[in-house]
């Protein structure tokens, strides 16, 4: 196995190239190191285009190699992207924190993986490079393949940034997660919303839930329940209700039984959306 660090986008994609498909990009390693055997590998922490967060044309642009740590811990995020500084708050424990990245956390595509959760429901675009230096992008709900796989093959393609709209007047977004411990524990269901309201009415609305199916869900029937609405305690009981009833779960010896993991998703759900209603109500308010 070889461990080489890039020191800039051009030399990390000449890595690529050269390898052809034989080396794989890591960040924080907190994934990449549980896999054996290690293949060869080329460090992009360092490299400028995948660090920091700044605003690119009204967008936030977040770097992939951002860690959990940074974005919890970021103003910008904290007040513009609520859900995902809340979600970053909440992965493993202050050492995976600080080595683990937003990016690396799309790519392992883990169901339940939080940043990826809360970016779904930001409706966060992510850009990427591949080793011929062509780029696209794709909305971060379209990059998981399956369980534990993604469409980002990081073996040939390096995810440089993510693109959050700035949650303004009227906007708020919220992340909620039931773990049997604080730390070190995956979420037994995590869940992340985003409204825009116009007047009081929803007329956007995002909801997702995990783990469901092997990508975090939107939970559509949720959303066509609350959309066009104005939020009011009468609403919250029915979102509990629809959210539970149009997923499927499963239960485990090990983890929870399936009616526990129902009563959680529709909980989680009602309690993220209703947060961001909240959010989004204030913002009217200023
Ligand atoms: C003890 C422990 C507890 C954890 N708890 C949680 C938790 O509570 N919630 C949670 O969501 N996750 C948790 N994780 C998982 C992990 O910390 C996150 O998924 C982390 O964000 C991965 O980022 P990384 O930089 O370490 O990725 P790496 O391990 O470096 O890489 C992971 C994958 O992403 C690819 N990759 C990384 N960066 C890029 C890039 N810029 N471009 C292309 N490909 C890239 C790699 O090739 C690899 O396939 C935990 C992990 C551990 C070990």
């Amino acid at each position: 196995m070889s461990y080489m660090v890039a020191a800039s986008l051009e030399q990390a994609l000449k890595i690529l190239h050269e390898k052809g498909g034989n080396v794989q990009v890591i960040a924080g390693g907190t994934d990449l190191y549980l896999k054996k055997p290690l293949p060869d590998l080329v460090d992009v922490s360092s490299v400028p285009e995948i660090l920091g967060i700044c605003r690119d044309e009204g967008m936030l642009s977040i770097g992939a190699g951002v860690t959990h740590t940074e974005a919890a811990a970021s103003a910008v995020i904290q007040s513009e992207a609520e859900a995902l500084a809340e979600a970053c708050r909440r992965v493993g424990s202050p050492q995976v924190r600080n080595m683990g990245t937003i990016g690396g956390n799309l790519v392992n595509a883990a169901p339940a993986a939080d940043a990826a959760v809360a970016l779904v429901a930001l409706g966060a675009k992510a850009l990427l490079v591949n080793h011929a230096g062509s780029s696209r992008e794709a909305f971060v709900e379209d990059l998981y393949a399956g369980y534990n796989c993604s469409y980002v093959d990081g073996s040939s393609e390096i995810l440089l940034r993510f693109l959050v709209e700035p949650c303004g007047q009227g906007m708020g977004s919220a992340f909620m997660r039931f773990a049997p411990r604080e730390a070190l524990s995956l979420p037994l269901v995590n869940s992340a919303a985003f409204v825009r309201l116009r007047e009081n009415i929803i007329e956007e609305v995002r909801v997702v839930i995990a783990p469901v199916k092997p990508a975090p869900t939107r939970l559509v029937e949720t959303e066509k329940l609350v959309l066009g609405c104005k939020p009011g305690e009468d609403i919250w009981r029915k979102v509990e209700y629809t959210a539970a009833s149009e997923v499927e779960v499963r239960g485990s010896l090990l983890r929870c039984s399936e009616e526990y993991r129902y009563h959680l998703v529709g909980v989680l759900a009602r309690r993220a959306l209703k947060k961001a209603v909240e959010r989004a109500l204030n913002r009217q308010r200023r």
